[in-house]
């Protein structure tokens, strides 16, 4: 494995000599004062980098293309929901963005002020993000379409002055009207922002709130020539809010700096997705989500690169819309996640060979474990390499990945890698050691934490130490949450949550392996492994799965022999201790809206407890159709 280790002395002196990497890497982004100090770590577990720099993220991702190279593509929004397509260049984004900015001047936002912006997959979304980073201003992107109740729990956390937001989202060809939500969410809220700015996309009627609502088109036409000068910003200052996707329970409101967020996310195009200036980025994710705020606003066009803003479905108006959007603006690079390969998976495999896809080099992938078959189904239909990436809303980029861009090491299926350089994780065990070759361990980090993760919990600097820190005494170790193990080649897998562990008479498995083995079995399309409760054996595991042709489970005969079959394959590949109590045959799965799995919503209604907090549900039908088919007995 030469190559491993060609990777492996590149990553060594990331951990073993941080400031000079890192100073290299800052090479990467603009700097209006360079910085003093590469790395500030004298009070761990808090890091600040670049101390003493001055930058601006928005001078970053958009002035400096626009200088050199005005007429290149910036944005290009695609919109399958309103039939739109609409294509700004460095220079076009650049304007935009300036009356943006003045617009939230004008109403009355200046540095370190919060904007909660709520809004679909629109231009004036990534406007709005880079009009706060221009100004200073701190932005918390909420997921469009939430209920009223979390867009007022993260109105309260965040207290913004102003608040984005639209007349409507859509999805699948349905419209869902904002403005209520948002009116609901204000009168929910005890700290609700003074402004709000309406985008009015002509698709459900506003009733607007005399004095405090602001049309986005009358202010624009106002502020036709704005020329707003970029905010220099010491690197730790906060650049902006975004909370988790709330899988495991209430969001926590991750605070990310500037300058060390610029570097990391530069580098990070640069070196994992082998992105280049001119070149074409397509992540399919939303803006609510991490994925949304690193690779499809600030990566990329930190990079220089044009990248795609998608509104709509994967398989609207056909399952092939993708791979057209990927012939027809020759992208680069790609990210999705595999929930949405399954979802294609499903679908007939002649839509992904309809197009032109020579100019994408490689499919990266993220979110949720990527289990081995939909791996090896994508890799094959794409004939290109499909890289699992691992990482978190906290890290802001890559914790596990391949690192092409500095080495090409070979793929192996259901693996996300190595870790990625800056990062010094390894497998803990409970104790605070080390686990050793192929033994379950904790993914942690050691201090400091690299550039671009979270420097604190939005306003709760002990929350941060106490949620993060507190896994042992000794050592201080960041903790991801997430099981993790170790092969002899370096590869590591991620195995689920930690309380995603399944406890079954002292023998600890993870879910996502026992649902690996289900789905090995030919007629399982999807499949949520929960443990419950069991006077006898602690836990058992207790499975939900999605068949790929309902047919077969249509009867109670077809069911039982299908269940009989499921725990064969499970005994075949893990052995009986890991075989479901139970198969339940379900239609859909409950998920939260970035498509992962509500496994503990399951859990709690298995074992006859509320399921909790769903307010980042897609389907709540998913649970109720679980809740029957218990009930039944
Ligand atoms: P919350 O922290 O609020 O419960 P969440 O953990 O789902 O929500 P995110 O930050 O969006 O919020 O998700 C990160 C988690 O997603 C990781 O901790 C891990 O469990 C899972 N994950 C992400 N990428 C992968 C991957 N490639 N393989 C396996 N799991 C992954
Ligand atoms: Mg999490």
């Amino acid at each position: 494995m030469d190559k491993y280790q060609k990777y492996l002395s590149f990553y060594r002196r990331s951990i073993e000599q941080p400031e000079a990497f890192w100073a290299d890497e800052a090479a990467l982004i603009d700097w209006h004062v360079p910085p003093r100090q590469i790395l500030d770590d004298s009070r761990p577990p808090f890091a600040r980098w670049f101390v003493g720099g001055e930058t601006n993220l928005c001078h970053n991702a958009v002035d400096r293309h626009a200088a050199v190279r005005p007429d290149a593509r910036a944005l290009i929004y695609i919109s399958t929901e309103t039939g739109t397509e609409r294509v700004y260049s460095f220079r076009q984004l650049q304007q935009e963005v300036m009356r943006m900015a003045a617009i939230l001047q004008e109403l009355g936002v200046g540095k370190g002020d919060r904007v909660l912006i709520y809004m679909p997959m629109i231009p004036e979304a990534c406007f709005a993000m880079l009009a706060c980073a221009r100004i200073g201003a701190i932005h918390s992107v909420v997921f469009g379409g939430f209920a009223a109740a979390s867009l007022a729990t993260r109105i309260d956390d965040a207290r913004p002055a102003l608040l984005i937001s639209a007349d409507a989202g859509m999805r699948g060809g349905r419209a869902i009207a904002y403005k209520p939500l948002v009116d609901e969410a204000c009168a929910l809220a005890q700290f609700p922002p003074a402004r709000v700015l309406l985008v009015d996309r002509g698709i459900e009627e506003m009733k607007r709130v005399a004095g405090r609502d602001a049309d986005y088109a009358a202010l624009r036409a106002k502020h036709m020539a704005a020329q707003v000068p970029v905010t220099w910003l010491e690197s730790g200052e906060p650049s902006y809010i975004l909370y988790t996707s709330g899988t495991t329970g209430k969001p926590k409101g991750v605070q990310r700096d500037v300058g060390g967020y610029a570097v990391a996310l530069a580098s990070s195009v640069k070196r994992i997705y082998c992105g280049e200036a001119g070149g074409t980025f397509f992540s399919t994710s939303d803006i609510g989500w991490v994925v949304g705020h690193s690779y499809i606003i600030y990566g990329p066009l930190l990079a220089g690169m044009a990248t795609v803003m998608y509104e709509g479905t994967p398989i609207r108006p056909d399952p092939g819309i993708w791979w057209k959007i990927v012939q027809d603006h020759r992208v680069n690079v790609m990210f999705s996640a595999p929930t949405a390969i399954r979802v294609l998976k499903k679908q007939d495999p002649e839509y992904l060979r309809k197009y032109d896809l020579s100019s994408l080099e490689r499919l990266y992938l993220a979110g949720e474990p990527l289990d081995q078959p939909t791996h090896e189904w994508i890799m094959a239909a794409l004939q290109k390499p499909v890289i699992d990436n691992y990482w978190q809303t906290e890290t802001g980029w890559p914790m596990l990945s391949p690192v092409p861009g500095v080495e090409e090491t070979p793929i192996k299926f259901g693996s996300p890698a190595f870790p990625v350089y800056g990062y010094n994780l390894k497998l803990f065990r409970e104790d605070g050691s080390e686990a050793a070759v192929n033994e379950k361990g904790v993914v942690g980090i050691l201090p400091p934490l690299p550039p671009g993760c979270l420097t604190t919990v939005w306003g709760d600097d002990a929350r941060f130490v106490s949620t993060y820190f507190s896994l042992f005494k000794e050592p201080l170790v960041y903790s991801s949450f997430d099981w993790g193990i170790r092969d002899e080649d370096g590869y590591y897998s991620i195995l689920g949550r930690t309380d995603d562990v399944i406890n079954v008479a002292g023998h600890r498995l993870g879910t996502r392996e026992i649902e690996e083995a289900v789905q090995a079995h030919a007629a399982i399309a999807e499949v949520a492994v929960v443990g419950v409760t069991d006077a006898l054996k602690g836990q058992l595991p207790m499975a939900f799965a999605v068949v790929k042709e309902p047919a077969r489970t249509a009867t109670v005969e077809g069911r039982r022999q299908l269940e009989q079959e499921v725990m064969a394959t499970v005994d075949s590949l893990l052995g009986a201790i890991a075989r479901p109590a139970r198969v339940h045959f379900v239609s859909g799965l409950p998920k939260t809206r970035s498509g992962k799995m509500l496994r503990r919503s399951i859990q709690a209604l298995a074992e006859g407890r509320d399921p909790g907090d769903l307010t980042s549900i897609d389907d709540p039908g998913t649970l109720e159709q679980i809740r029957q088919i218990l009930g039944a007995g």
